[in-house]
């Protein structure tokens, strides 16, 4: 399932903090069969804004339609990237390791290849493919399981989910060995796409020869990227020649674009490692503004929430205008139980938001609901249904939905809020025990009625 970096953050404290936490629950029924899975889903306005605006002109370049595309981010902090369907897959690790906004493009460039020349299509009668179809169907709930169901590759159930665990080794080899077959395209394509959107092709280069550095010299287990993307001294002499070729090869990105990036990265290592990991992403610049904010939030998560409040608010007075800064000082508030304050910070992030994230709509709802003001109520519920509209996949904002419509006595509402939640969370039975319990308390085909019977309808992947 998909979750938020609060949430991330809550389980964290109640481990050690800065280890990532592996999700657990409400996995669905074609991956609870399978075995727990382990991929890390994290959903984050900021970072998944810079990565929509990285992928965008690449997927325009590509010829396929941004909107059609999705983009998951994987909280593991190893260098890796995969598609799978429609959907693209990046670990918050590729971009932590990725010094220049190119470098990440570059990745992204070369895993859009592999999407436009339909790789993943062909590998959909392969039972790897079908091992990460339940993955991803576990982790992303209902989409994916409902559309394996309809077009009839119904085995989704029963197969092991371990596309990240050690444990699925033997399926992922033989994936790997068909994908390498592939990796020659994929490259010649992202080279393509750089060149079509004047960008340059030395990011992909250098996080090829990255990865290669890195392997050769710590001598452990090879970076699974690298194992999936075999890059010998051919491939990559291929490489560098066509790269060098390129008119955009000593193009920079602009400063704006690697401040975003730098942002971002600071964000990933505060919640991966507190301040420590900051200070390592940033070892030559300790005291620049993506520095102090990575350190903003390693003081917010270490549990100090006045000190990381000045932190953020020096931040502000610097740059009025960043929506995350005020994200931020929304988290901090949140956690010291001024969910009012909170809740006005996440409106002031919303309107300087340009990405449109129904995230950060929904968060502002959330807030609200958490401060537990009957007369707000209706306003939470229209604010939580604003963010829903743009971002339908986030079963968090179904609970307090929930919960809103409960303080105000719709109980019919609330039950079909908690079953799109269990629905959206890949929990199918529940969702369609609520579904039942709310389509009693709505008049037969009125529109929550009918959204209870589709519930009930749908069917599911299963063994
Ligand atoms: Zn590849």
């Amino acid at each position: 399932m998909a979750i938020g970096w609060r949430e991330l953050a809550r389980r964290a404290f109640s481990a050690t903090l800065g280890i990532v936490v592996a999700l657990t629950t409400a996995v669905p029924v074609s991956a609870q069969s399978a075995g727990r899975t382990r991929l890390p889903i994290v959903r984050d306005a900021e970072i998944e804004s810079l990565i929509r605006d990285y992928s965008t002109p690449i997927l325009r370049a590509a010829g396929l339609s941004p909107s059609r595309v999705d983009i998951v981010l994987v909280n593991d902090l190893a260098f890796n990237a995969f598609v799978a369907g429609r959907r693209i897959f990046i670990n918050t690790g590729t971009i932590l390791n990725s010094e220049t906004p190119n470098e990440t493009i570059g990745v992204i460039a070369h895993e859009v290849g592999h999407l436009a020349g339909g790789h993943q299509e062909r590998l959909r009668d392969q039972i790897a493919r079908a091992q990460i179809i339940a993955v991803v169907a576990g982790l992303l709930g209902a989409g994916v399981a409902a559309a394996g169901a309809a077009s009839g590759s119904g085995s989704l159930a029963g197969v092991g989910g371990g596309l990240m665990t050690s444990g699925g080794g033997i399926a992922q080899r033989s994936l790997f060995a068909y994908q390498r077959t592939e990796e020659v395209t994929a490259d010649r394509s992202a080279l393509v796409y750089l060149e079509k959107t004047q960008q340059s092709p030395k990011g992909l280069l250098d996080s090829f020869e990255g990865l290669m550095r890195q392997n050769m010299l710590s001598g452990v287990t090879p970076n699974i990227y690298l194992s999936s993307h075999p890059a010998p001294q051919e491939r990559l002499g291929r490489l560098q020649e066509a790269a060098k070729a390129s008119p955009y090869y000593g193009k920079k990105d602009a400063p704006a674009l690697q401040l975003r990036h730098d942002l971002a990265r600071a964000k990933i290592a505060a919640y991966n490692g507190g301040a420590t990991q900051v200070r390592r992403a940033f070892p030559r610049d300790q005291l620049g503004m993506a520095s102090r904010y990575g350190d903003a939030i390693a003081t917010h998560l270490a549990g100090s929430p006045r000190m990381a409040l000045d932190k953020i608010d020096r931040l502000i007075a610097e740059d009025g205008a960043n929506p995350w800064f005020q994200e931020v000082r929304g988290e901090v508030l949140m956690a010291s139980g001024r969910s009012e304050e909170a809740a006005a910070a996440f409106s002031r992030a919303e309107k300087l938001d340009r990405s449109n994230s129904g995230l950060l709509k929904a968060s502002v709802g959330q807030a609200i609901v958490t401060g537990g003001n009957p007369k707000r109520m209706p306003e939470a519920v229209a604010q939580i249904e604003r963010g829903l509209q743009t971002d339908p996949n986030n079963s968090t904002a179904y609970e307090f939905l929930a919960m809103a419509y409960g303080k105000m006595g719709e109980i019919g509402a609330a039950e079909l809020a908690t079953a799109e939640g269990y629905w959206q969370a890949g929990n199918f039975r529940q969702a369609k025990i609520f579904a039942a319990r709310a389509q009693g308390k709505f008049r037969p085909n009125s529109p929550q009625w009918l959204q209870a019977q589709d519930i009930l309808t749908t069917k599911i992947a299963r063994k």
